[in-house]
């Protein structure tokens, strides 16, 4: 079999990828090894931890009407339902994305594909499926085979009992006593599901930080929260050992804490992704990966073999959706002879805990490590109006700025619906705008998004709603 445009993998990179080469009339066909598109990002990713996560919201936010003088009973949880819902969500998503594949004519093929040449991919049967097809032969071939969790053999447990993210967001039960090994963002959010149905959660993390490389301004709010919610959140600790005794899970632990063996129900064990770029071919192609197993590519997403593409999580840091969705449609543009490269100015990050944490550009951290001087420029949210009305003034925005241009190059936001302000400083930063022109778009009032014109206020000391008394007065 022929095609055109062969892209292996149907997460948001790969099904991006083959809906706009199909939008710009190319014969795509696109290998999924998965019953369904949507790949981990829809699957078991992005779309089931956010669905549980606005349960967890809800459950809070519930709870905190009891300040305003109004009190619910405790929830009744039922994972069963719970279960049902979140799988009616995914499904409703992978069937949209079915449609708008047969609509568009983009062939699906559920294979495993690895590269036999650089023009052919072998594709092996999954499942009962039989093969239709063992060749495919194509111009060009876009790798969007994404990543998968890091396993840590030695905390491998054959009842179950060890869960990775994905078995985490199945919701078999809602143990009493969980532990989550990795304070990074997957470990924070599954962890925040888990106790507000109602775990004892502890976090363990190696480092001294959660969200390990996040500025430490932003992460301060949540590790407050955090620690009224978990029941532990041990920093500089590791898990040496692991047994299962009957029901329960011992585990010793290695750092500054005085219980050293602890017993849990479950584990989550979030340590990180690593990307699916071992059983590809590439040795049969000249593409080469780098030391992390990440498949190398330049500006364009083009690998060192002419014919061969690669994006999303298998191409690099960050690893997220958003950003696969985007390198996809780059490298289709690449294709189709446009002058298109993957060069943003600004990929948004956000943590969906609660309260959220998002970023955008350059971050204080990173112009530390670079040792570029950038002036940062930051608004309380116990300033806002709006953060006052739904009490939740914990919050902070702030702005990085270049000093020579005054233009602004980097955000960072903590509190309630970070993820959703963020948007705004992306298309500041991408659009290179000076801080003068965040003040003056006007914004909203009463909302959140004025702390981003209050922090670009305070930049130019004419902030209405803070006063800082006049350095040299
Ligand atoms: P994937 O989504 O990993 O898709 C790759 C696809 O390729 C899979 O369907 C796989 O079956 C298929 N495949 C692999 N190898 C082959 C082969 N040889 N042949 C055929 N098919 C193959 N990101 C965000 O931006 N926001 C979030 O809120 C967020 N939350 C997350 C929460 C969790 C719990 C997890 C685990 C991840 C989360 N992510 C989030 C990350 C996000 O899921 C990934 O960045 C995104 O899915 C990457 O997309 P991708 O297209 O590169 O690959």
């Amino acid at each position: 079999m022929n095609t055109q445009i062969a892209v292996v993998g149907g997460g948001p990179g790969g099904y991006a990828a083959a809906f706009l080469a199909a939008d710009l009339g190319m014969d795509v066909t696109l290998v999924e090894r998965d019953k369904n598109l949507g790949g981990v990002c829809l699957q078991r990713g992005c779309i089931p931890s956010k669905a549980l996560l606005h349960v967890a919201k809800t459950i809070e936010e519930v709870a905190h009407l009891a300040d305003w003088g109004v009190a619910f009973a405790r929830p009744a949880i039922d994972p069963a339902a719970m279960r049902t819902r979140k799988e009616k969500v995914v499904a409703t998503l992978c069937g949209g994305l079915e449609q708008l594949a047969a609509k568009r004519k983009v062939g699906m093929i559920r294979a495993q594909a690895s590269l036999q040449d650089s023009r052919t991919l072998k594709l092996a049967a999954v499942g009962n499926d039989p093969a239709k097809h063992d060749r495919l032969r194509f111009e060009h071939c876009i790798l969007a085979t994404g990543s998968r969790p890091v396993r840590i053999p030695a905390l491998d447990s054959p009842t179950g009992r060890v869960m990775d993210s994905t078995a985490a967001l199945s919701l078999a039960e809602v143990p009493k006593r969980l532990l989550v090994v990795g304070g990074g963002y997957i470990g924070l959010e599954l962890g925040s599901v888990y106790a507000a149905l109602g775990s004892r959660v502890s976090v363990v993390e190696l480092t001294g930080h959660l969200l390990p490389g996040v500025d430490r301004d932003l992460v301060r709010p949540l590790q407050r929260r955090l620690a009224g919610k978990f029941a532990a959140i041990h920093l500089e600790t590791k898990v040496v050992a692991l047994a299962e005794k009957g029901e329960r899970i011992e585990v010793t632990l290695d750092g500054d804490l005085e219980q050293k063996t602890q017993h849990f129900d479950r584990l989550l064990v979030s340590v990180g992704r690593r990307p699916n770029s071992e059983e590809l071919g590439l040795e049969n192609t000249r593409a080469e990966v780098d030391e992390r197993g990440f498949v190398a590519v330049d500006s364009r997403q083009r690998t060192a073999e002419a014919t061969i593409w690669a994006i999303g999580d298998v191409a690099g840091e960050p690893m997220l959706a958003h950003k696969a969705a985007h390198q996809g449609k780059v490298a289709v543009e690449a294709i189709a002879g446009e002058a298109s490269e993957f060069l943003p100015k600004a990929i948004p990050a956000v943590v969906f805990t609660d309260p959220e944490i998002a970023w955008a550009g350059l971050t204080e951290t990173e112009a530390k490590q670079q040792g570029r001087k950038v002036e940062v420029a930051r608004f309380p949210w116990a300033a806002s109006g709006r953060a006052q009305a739904i009490g939740r003034t914990e919050g902070m925005t702030k702005w990085l700025i270049d000093p020579a241009g005054k233009r602004v190059v980097g955000c960072g936001i903590v509190g309630a619906g970070a993820g959703e302000l963020i948007g705004e400083a992306v298309l500041a930063i991408e659009l290179g705008a000076a801080v003068r022109d965040v003040i003056e778009s006007i914004h909203p009032h009463p909302t959140l998004t004025e702390t981003l014109a209050g922090a670009a206020e305070v930049h130019c000391g004419i902030a209405t709603d803070v006063y800082r008394p006049k350095r040299n007065a």
